[in-house]
Order: structure tokens, then C-alpha cells, then sequence
């Protein structure tokens, strides 16, 4: 099997890895957008040579989350190739663009192109051909994130995506890796947190505790976070209970929450609990609420727009807490500036990473074994020499073979 990172070897995110059989069968694992670098500008995008242009040479591209950087090019594929992608990651995925769509951000052929998504599940095990890809669920700040494990000429590669092992459903990870996955030949590997020395990451279960406490000495509470990083919102809306205050939404944001309360068997994501609806009921926000929102408290989840911000201004002695990465607020492009004009002075920051540690590496570097293990996904891939001796690192573009 051939291994070539069409980009991501040398940055976060716009990742676009290519594995192609000794048969010639080639598939692609995310295409990523490229995300804005600190002075807001987006370098240009890539083009390649039978799956953005020219004939179809690619027999599938396989998605391991919504996140931008690892879809944000689908609208780019050739048309002949199809696009995997998680059953419940499609529809989320799909709310999303719509709404971007209603603000002419979004045209309506690449809702038609998402439409056109082909999906799958946990149970799924896809093949195109020699390739057989299987899709392995992870603890992420998107919903229904995936690994892929690649086999093909008798050899093993697993794909990590983006993961991480200390939210909600982290430690099912590294289970799920020892009993579906065990050694392979070689390991692409996230490498977000290389970069970061000591940090000392909040599990989303002590969020949960810290955000409990502010809830209990702030009346009305406001919570910008993103609207489809469902880990935290799950972890916003049981502090918000503990507290008996209204958990409180626009339309798009209960319509994300109700699918997922629909289609999750967890308990962790139950946002309209039929059987004991006083508790658990999340409130669609309309302006006869205003009274009881007065006389209980509440926890509103915020996007940076003007339809908050008059909230914002009604309730004025507020706690505000900002719950997403800080970079947006020092970013210089337009949607960054937004932000930074939205968030009041004295925000709380209260956000852990969507991203493994390194020593969650770590531990999955030693349950698979590998031979080979390259890092993508990272602005300083040689890092991973501390955690492995059999690191190879790559640049964009260049090829590697599997032996
Ligand atoms: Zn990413
Ligand atoms: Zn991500």
C-alpha cells in the first residue's frame, strides 16, 4: 500500500490523505478546507488531478467528521466519486449548511451535493474494491466522529481523524481500538496537541462540574459554544439541571438537539426526555418565555449575532461564558471580528480541546503497534519523535510505501 498526504503534514486542519492499493485502487480520507491563519487570511486551495479536476482517477473519499478542515471541500469533488460519511454526521452536517444557506452562504447545488452523500454506520464495513475501510467511532468535539482502519495487500493502516480520550465517551476509544483494530502496519496519526507543552487538559466531565458552579451563582447564564459540538452542550445542559434553571435554544439549535435525542440510545445526549419532561426539557425560545426567564434563571446557548445580542442587553447582569477555542478571539478575518465584537469584557472562558493529548497518542501508538507511524494534522510533526522511534515524517505530497 502507497501513503501520500496531499496536505496536512505541515498544519492543522485541510487535511486530504491518499492510500492507494498495489492494484492502483486509490481512496482519499477527508478533504479538508484550510483553516485562516492568525491574520485571518485562508491560503488558496489545492487542486488535484482526478478528484477536484480532469477525469475521475479516485474510487471513493471516506470522512471522518463534519469539522471544515476535514470537509469543508466536498463541494469540489469530481461528481463520478462518491463521498462517505457518518449517518448521523451527514444530517447534522446537512442542518448546518441549510441554515448557512437561508443567509446565501451556502448555494443550493452543494446542499444537492450533500444530499447525494452515501453513509454509514458502526456496524459498516465499506469496500471499494481491494480496499476494505471500517469505520471505528471516537470521542470528539463533532458528533459521530470516526477512525478508519485501511486494509488492503494484507497490510493494516489506521487513519485517526481528529480524537481524543478525556471526554464523555473517551475512554470507549482506546477499548474500541484494542477490540477492532489491535496492530497495524502503520499509523496516521492526529498531532494537534504536539505543539503545546504541559497543558493541562479539563475532562468534559470537570467542564460540567466548573460550569454547575457558575450556573449556581449567576441567575442568567449565557453560553457561546459551537452549535454542533454536542459533547459540550450535553455536559452546558446537565449543569444547567443540577441548577434547576431553563436550559434555553433558538429553533436551529433545539432542531439539532432534538435529532440527536431521536436517533441517540445514550443517556448522555437525552435533551427531551419524554418520561420526565419537566427535568430534561430544553426550551424553544419565544417571547412569552421572558417572565419565567425573569423569575427562574436560565442558561441560554448564544451564536455571535444581533437576535443574542438583545438578550445579551435585556439581562444585563449576566454571567457569560465563552466555551470555544481562543483563537477566534484574536483571529483578524471577518467571521473572528464577529466573535470578538459579540463576547462581553468579562467572559468566563471555560473550554477543553476536541484534541488528544500526547499521551493518548501515546496509548495508541502502544495498542497498535505500528511500524510506521506519521504524523498529520499538526504544525510540528518531528514532536512525535518523543513519543515513538518509528515515526516517519513526511511532507506534503510525498509518497510512502508500506512494505
Ligand atoms: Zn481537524
Ligand atoms: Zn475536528
Amino acid at each position: 500500500m502507497k501513503v501520500k498526504i496531499n496536505r496536512g503534514t505541515n498544519q492543522i486542519g485541510g487535511c486530504i490523505t491518499e492510500i492507494e492499493s498495489e492494484k492502483g485502487t486509490k481512496i482519499i480520507i477527508d478533504i479538508g478546507a484550510n483553516l485562516p491563519d492568525s491574520d485571518g487570511k485562508v491560503k488558496p486551495e489545492i487542486e488535484l488531478e482526478g478528484l477536484t479536476k480532469g477525469e475521475a482517477n479516485y474510487k471513493a473519499v471516506f470522512i471522518t467528521h463534519y469539522h471544515g478542515d476535514h470537509i469543508g471541500l466536498y463541494n469540489k469533488i469530481l461528481p463520478e466519486i462518491p463521498i462517505y460519511v457518518g449517518e448521523i454526521s451527514k444530517e447534522i452536517y446537512n442542518m448546518v449548511q441549510t441554515r448557512l444557506s437561508k443567509a446565501n452562504l451556502v448555494e443550493k447545488k452543494d446542499l444537492e451535493k450533500i444530499a447525494s452523500f452515501k453513509t454509514f454506520t458502526i456496524k459498516d464495513r465499506i469496500v471499494i474494491d481491494d480496499i476494505k475501510v471500517t469505520p471505528i467511532a471516537v470521542d470528539h468535539s463533532a458528533f459521530d466522529s470516526y477512525m478508519f482502519l485501511i486494509e488492503a495487500d494484507g497490510k493494516k493502516i489506521l487513519h485517526t481523524g481528529d480524537f481524543r480520550t478525556h471526554g464523555q465517551r473517551g475512554k470507549a476509544v482506546l477499548k474500541a481500538i484494542r477490540k477492532y483494530v489491535g496492530k497495524v502496519d502503520c499509523l496516521i496519526c492526529e498531532g494537534t496537541t504536539l505543539t503545546r507543552e504541559n497543558i493541562d487538559v479539563l475532562t468534559e466531565f470537570e467542564l460540567q462540574k466548573r460550569a454547575e458552579e457558575i450556573f449556581k451563582e449567576n441567575k442568567y447564564n449565557f453560553v457561546l459554544c459551537s452549535s454542533t459540538n454536542i459533547d459540550r452542550i450535553a455536559a452546558i445542559h446537565k449543569a444547567t439541571l443540577e441548577n434547576k434553571k431553563m436550559f434555553i435554544c433558538d429553533d436551529y439549535q433545539c432542531d439539532i438537539l432534538e435529532y440527536i435525542t431521536k436517533i441517540s440510545r445514550s443517556n448522555l445526549y437525552k435533551f427531551n426526555d419524554a418520561d420526565n419532561i419537566k427535568d430534561t426539557k430544553v426550551y424553544r425560545y419565544a417571547p412569552n418565555m421572558l417572565e419565567k426567564m425573569k423569575k427562574y434563571g436560565f442558561v441560554m446557548l448564544v451564536r455571535a449575532n444581533p437576535n443574542f445580542e438583545q438578550f445579551l442587553k435585556m439581562f444585563n447582569d449576566h454571567a457569560f461564558i465563552y466555551s470555544q477555542w481562543l483563537g477566534y478571539l484574536k483571529g483578524k478575518n471577518e467571521d473572528y471580528k464577529r466573535i470578538q465584537a459579540f463576547v462581553p469584557k468579562h467572559y468566563i472562558y471555560l473550554h477543553t480541546s476536541g484534541h488528544a493529548t500526547p499521551e493518548a497518542i501515546k496509548e495508541v501508538i502502544e495498542i497498535t503497534n505500528p511500524e510506521y507511524v506519521i504524523p498529520i494534522h499538526t504544525e510540528d510533526k518531528e514532536k512525535i519523535k518523543e513519543l515513538t522511534n518509528k515515526a516517519v515524517i513526511l511532507e506534503d505530497g510525498e509518497e510512502f510505501i508500506i512494505k
